[in-house]
């Protein structure tokens, strides 16, 4: 096949721009990612082997080898793993196989400053591409195990790159950067040297499980061979020389395997960084050591950002399992459940199979063990990361809050521990959130439930007539602004014997203070519930189309009205929820309540007594029902003849 000439796709080539623009400052990390994908590929090359009897693989000394050359200004990266195939590498290499792609390079060019394309960069995970920040020209030859032909792919990082079949590649891929030229100002960037890749391979890589390993070059021929220049000479005086020993750079220690005071956090975040292709550091390091008959390691990250898909259904979750120190599976979801799935990192089992699979995982008793005592483990380092570190809890919750609560619908088992994690919006605190505990602490004497409200926004809730008897008589409610809070509030059951409670839901009785005020209090209530009787039952037939009930209102102290839910009632928002998951919900009527105190609901009451020319009276019950639809951010059911109502009202007040 002749060489030819392709095209990047759109979005690879945006990217590569990026890259090869990027001020990202650390350069050096190019190599990482090298070794990270050479390291993938042996695993996969020894899980192949392992499955695949027939395949016809040389598996004997698998091992990533670098190389470099100062004359010629390159650097090798080579590995005996499993290669590609012409296909793959196009694949592969040619375009970003990701469908957040588009979004995510929308936000790459949003991002103005530096700083922030570097992370956004990070997040995305460049690879590969990295090699365009040090290099600008980039080969690489590879041939997929088991297959006879080999390919060349070259590139220069600019719009295309160009293929062609080679008949004697080596099992595995080889990448050589030829890199920019040399900047004399800056010989701590010259990759060509021993020490410096030593040094990053040493601080990047270590842990890597597979040997990486460098031949130091030939000594210098003798003088004279060198001087005379000749080919001839120099190759014998090579070969004279006794074959220098490769030098294995990396320990090649398993970090969880490791005492915890032997390793350094940024020993711990180089790894992150391999595993979960994140260029940035982790919140939080989890370490498990699980101990007795099923014995195992856990070495698992909190990530400090959220991915772009976590909430989509192509988000690759998921533990790496290894097997006594042997790498045996990617993206195993068993591990954690799925409220956890940010969660990165490593289990080393020591008692299962090196064969197990997929199926056997999901019903494995032991991998359920382990996935209740790992939960357990994450649950509660979130939690003690808010008094350890309460910037960086505050961070956890911003990125994984609502996933987190997601925990609380599915999984009830753990249901304390998830709510001991998370934290919650309230009128306590303008800026604070609280935890449950601080909440049924600050509870007043008598007050049973834990208030809650659930919308739009912390403003439109804290605007909402059903706050008014809380805000006068000083009672704390937890403001609900998540879309999943509305569904988990009606799940979750009591909190240390108090129920959770919406304030816009069924008949509210706050008490009161003083146990003198009662019997005067009760009095007053009968005499309004008398007073109001006619009112109420001549609205709830007129308004019977809309609402289920009129009533009076112990929640209101300034509004005239308000609308609220039964207690077993759907709220609208979560009605809106379902319909657009498309499920049928039958419309629930609402329940009006009016404040007897209010001057507006006087009068009218007043004026039903009085009048029998109603239609003033009938406009004004419906005006007062969509103001109160209104006022918890809702649509009148006829906007128009609401403008017209309310236009004609105000021309006779003029
Ligand atoms: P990532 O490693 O995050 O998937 P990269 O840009 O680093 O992204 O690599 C893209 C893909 O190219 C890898 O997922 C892998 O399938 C393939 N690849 C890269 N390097 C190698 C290699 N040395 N051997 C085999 N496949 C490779
Ligand atoms: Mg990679």
């Amino acid at each position: 096949m002749p060489t030819e000439t392709f095209e990047f796709q759109v979005e690879a080539r945006q990217l590569l721009q990026l890259v090869i623009h990027s001020v990202y400052s650390n350069k050096d990390v190019f190599l990482r990612e090298l070794v990270s994908n050479s390291s993938d590929a042996l695993d996969k090359l020894r899980l192949e082997s392992l499955r695949d009897d027939a395949l016809d693989v040389d598996a004997s000394d698998l091992h990533i080898e670098i190389e470099t050359d100062e004359d010629a200004r390159t650097v090798t990266v080579r590995d005996n793993g499993i290669g590609m195939s012409y296909d793959e590498v196009t694949q592969l290499i040619g375009t970003i196989a990701n469908s957040g792609t588009a979004k995510f390079l929308k936000e790459l060019r949003e991002a103005q400053d530096a700083a922030g394309t570097d992370g956004l960069i990070g997040q995305f995970g460049v690879g590969f591409y990295a090699s365009f920040m040090v290099a600008d020209e980039v080969t690489l030859v590879t041939r997929r195990a088991g297959e006879a032909q080999g390919t060349r792919w070259t590139s220069r990082g600019e719009s295309t790159y160009t293929l062609e079949s080679v008949e004697d590649a080596p099992q595995g891929t080889s990448v050589t950067l030829h890199l920019k030229p040399a900047d004399p100002e800056n010989q701590l960037h010259d990759y060509t040297s021993a020490w410096k890749v030593r040094e990053i391979v040493k601080r990047y890589s270590d842990f890597i499980t597979w040997p990486i390993r460098m031949t130091p070059k030939p000594a210098p021929a003798t003088e004279a061979a060198a001087e005379d220049g000749d080919e001839k000479a120099a190759e014998a005086g090579a070969e004279a020389a006794p074959a220098p020993e490769p030098e294995t750079l990396n320990s090649m220690k398993a970090l969880w395997a490791r005492p915890r005071d032997e390793v350094s956090d940024d020993e711990y975040h180089e790894l992150y960084k391999h595993i979960s292709h994140d260029w940035r550091d982790p919140l939080e390091i989890v370490r498990l050591q699980a101990e007795g008959t099923f014995e195992y390691q856990a070495l698992l990250f909190v990530p400090s950002h959220a991915p772009h898909d976590l909430f989509t259904r192509d988000y690759q979750g998921g533990l790496q399992l290894y097997v006594k120190r042997v790498f045996v599976m990617d993206g195993c979801k068993e591990l954690l459940p799925s409220y956890l799935r940010f969660v990165k990192g490593i289990v080393d089992a020591q008692d299962l199979s090196l064969n197990v699979s997929r199926e056997i995982l999901q019903q494995d008793r032991q991998i359920r063990m382990m996935q209740r005592r790992l939960t357990k483990k994450v649950l509660a380092t979130v939690k003690e990361l808010r008094t350890k570190a309460p910037d960086d809890y505050a961070t956890f919750w911003r990125e994984f809050g609502t996933v987190l609560k997601e925990g609380l619908i599915t999984d009830s088992d753990n249901r304390d521990a998830i709510l001991a994690a998370c934290s919650f919006a309230t009128t306590h605190d303008a800026d604070e959130p609280t935890t449950l505990a601080a909440y049924v602490e600050r509870m007043k004497d008598g007050q049973d439930d834990v208030y809650y409200m659930t919308g739009e926004s912390r403003q439109a809730i804290e605007n909402s007539p059903h706050m008014e008897a809380f805000r006068a008589k000083g009672i704390e409610v937890l403001l609900l602004t998540d879309p999943v809070d509305e569904v988990w509030v009606d799940t979750v059951g009591p909190y240390e014997g108090k129920q959770l409670r919406s304030i816009a839901k069924g008949q509210i009785d706050l008490g009161d203070d003083e146990q003198s005020a009662t019997d005067e209090e009760k009095e007053k209530k009968e005499k309004q519930g008398e007073e109001y009787a006619g009112l109420l039952g001549w609205m709830s037939e007129h308004l019977s189309e809309d609402v289920k009930e009129v009533r009076l209102s112990a929640r209101l102290t300034v509004s005239p009205a308000c609308v609220v839910a039964d207690a077993s009632d759907l709220t609208p928002a979560l009605e809106n929820m379902y319909r657009a998951m498309g499920q049928e919900v039958p419309k629930t009527k609402r329940i009006l309540e009016l404040n007897p105190e209010h001057q507006l609901v006087r009068a009218l009451n007043q004026a039903h007594g009085e009048r029998d020319d109603h239609t003033a009276l009938t406009e004004t019950a419906e005006l007062l029902h969509a103001l109160a639809v209104l006022a918890e951010g809702g649509q009148p059911k006829d906007a128009g003849r609401f403008v017209k109502l309310v236009a004609d009202r105000m021309e006779r007040t003029l």
